[in-house]
């Protein structure tokens, strides 16, 4: 199809809708930059102990005079999906919903299985940092580092951008404490790297979810099912889902005397959570607000040894209390958690020297509410967060309550329009192709073809849509009309990036066999430079 006439038109169209591309590729351009780093699995306590052996030279430099607060409270329980479900609308425990990896949701009329609180965890995040969540994978850990780096180049379409790094979780999980540690440490390398690129008016947070508990391993989910299938529906630790009938009471006081389990609470009354330790029985009371402490037998909690003199105290005043202590406003949590409508009627803790062991969680795990997994560092750095460094303690669930400027779903006005010439020296013909982009995710486009200077040929028209999206890659489907034959005919294709930086490697496959694989590097935010099919080369200029 001759459209050599139609070409300069073309071309006029593409740059006058680049034009207003002026005013920023992104409505929200103008709202402040944040990058906010979820950092899972390290306790402050494991990351004061790593400062002070020297073996977090970066955090020291970068955070340690104001903007390191290791004072943060996470949920009970301390699971991430509990954790990364809840903390963005600041929801707090006795709310929430996803309690766990496996566990019935009653509200919901269903249960959630493994896969669908997956689904659900992934979904409740930014949609370019859910590929997060399988980078924390040991298969998958190197292209983490890579990921991270990425986002140094997407401030512009995203302005706030999130970033998941599960490496010292799973390897916690998997491998033991020796190859967390090491993860932790790979962490302030990495972080110190990417920091050190960052523009200083990029805001930065980092908040770790929960932290990880090594020591002995016991297996509480055989221990239970072996001895109490009659009674128990559900165990997901550390909550406790009863058959109908079994009395909550009779059931919290075996669990403790039958299995490792160190504590378990039930709500005795709407205003009262009742529990067992070894031999001693604990009261949480609620009224108006407050919650007041009792206890027969030995204070597991050594409150009354701290200061604590059997008043009401508000969830504050417990946190500021017992923030130092083994077992940091467990009342206010238990008490809240029980509250929930999803939660179990028992629910549950280890001490900090034995975690449950499971398939996934080999060497270590989390869940409970001693310090070890609840006491959590955040550190921030940057012209609209530094203050937050500056609190004496803070509830987690209250973080993003502080983050009201930021805009967490946004997304780009549009992808780039760009024109692409190339020439192949196997062909001595000319590719011309112009894409423009109406909206975010789609793509027009055309492919000219010029041969032996006697015209331009109209090869194909396509439109495509961005169906995936990470921070290193991007996947493509469309369809178009491929005019280059006799008779003209109908497409469709995919297309796969995968970007490092300014290197990208994508590849088109067409159903009319029009394959192409393209090395590219940015010289320049809108110009490249590509190499097609190892026989052509060309430029890229995107507005
Ligand atoms: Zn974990």
């Amino acid at each position: 199809m001759k459209i050599l006439k139609l070409l300069p038109l073309i071309l006029l169209l593409i740059f006058s809708m680049g034009a207003n591309s002026a005013d920023g590729q992104n409505s929200g351009s103008d709202s402040p930059k944040l990058i906010l780093i979820h950092l899972d699995a390290v306790s402050a306590s494991v990351l004061r102990t790593e400062i002070d052996a020297g073996n977090m030279p970066n955090i020291k430099r970068i955070f340690n005079e104001e903007g390191l607060l290791e004072t943060a409270i996470t949920y009970y329980p301390s699971k991430t999906p509990f954790i990364i479900s809840n903390i963005r609308s600041g929801t707090p425990s006795d709310t929430g919903e996803l309690v766990g990896w496996d566990i019935p949701g009653f509200d919901y009329e269903k249960d959630f299985s493994i896969e669908d609180s997956f689904l659900k965890m992934a979904l409740s995040k930014q949609r370019i940092s859910r590929a997060n969540l399988l980078q924390g994978l040991p298969f998958f850990s190197g292209l983490k580092d890579l990921a991270l780096m990425n986002t140094l180049d997407l401030f512009d379409e995203y302005p706030v951008q999130e970033f998941y790094w599960y490496k010292a979780d799973s390897y916690g999980h998997f491998e033991g404490e020796e190859e967390y540690l090491r993860k932790v440490r790979q962490f302030d390398e990495r972080i110190g790297k990417y920091i050190d690129k960052l523009d200083d008016d990029i805001n930065i947070i980092i908040y770790s979810d929960h932290g990880m508990v090594f020591g002995e391993g016991v297996e509480l989910d055989k221990q239970i099912s072996e001895r109490f299938s009659e009674e128990i529906k559900i165990y997901s630790y550390p909550t406790m889902y009863l058959k109908e009938g079994t009395d909550a009471e009779t059931m919290a006081k075996k669990v403790i005397e039958e299995t490792d389990l160190d504590f378990a609470f039930f709500l005795q009354d709407r205003m009262t959570a009742k529990g067992f330790f070894e031999n001693s029985t604990l009261y949480f009371e609620y009224q108006d607000g407050k919650i007041r402490y009792r206890h027969d037998g030995p204070d597991p909690f050594d409150y009354f040894d701290n200061g604590y003199n059997g008043e009401f105290l508000t969830a504050d005043e417990w946190l500021s209390l017992t923030i130092n202590l083994d077992y940091p406003a467990t009342p206010v949590k238990v008490f809240a958690f029980l509250q929930n409508p999803n939660a179990g009627e028992i629910v549950t803790s280890l001490d900090n020297t034995k975690f449950n062991k499971t398939g996934y969680s080999q060497m270590g795990n989390h869940g409970g509410f001693t310090a070890t997994d609840v006491v959590v560092p955040v550190m921030v750095r940057g012209p609209d967060v530094g203050y937050i460094g500056e609190f004496d303690k803070l509830w987690l669930q209250e973080l993003f309550n502080e983050l009201d400027q930021f805009t967490f779903k946004q997304e780009p006005n549009r992808d780039t329009h760009y024109i692409s010439s190339r020439y192949d020296f196997s062909t001595n013909t000319n590719r011309t192709v112009t894409a423009f982009s109406p909206t975010y995710r789609f793509r027009l486009g055309a492919d000219i073809d010029f041969g032996d200077f006697n015209g331009a040929d109209l090869n194909q028209v396509w439109g495509k849509y961005d169906i995936f999206r990470s921070q290193l890659a991007r996947v493509w489907i469309g369809g178009g009309v491929d005019f280059s034959r006799t008779d003209t005919v109908g497409m469709f294709m995919i297309r796969h990036e995968f970007r490092i930086r300014n290197f990208s490697a994508k590849t088109s496959l067409t159903t009319n066999k029009n394959n192409q694989f393209t090395l590219a590097y940015d010289i320049h935010d809108n110009f490249s430079l590509e190499l097609t099919n190892f026989s052509a080369v060309g430029f890229r200029l995107s507005l």
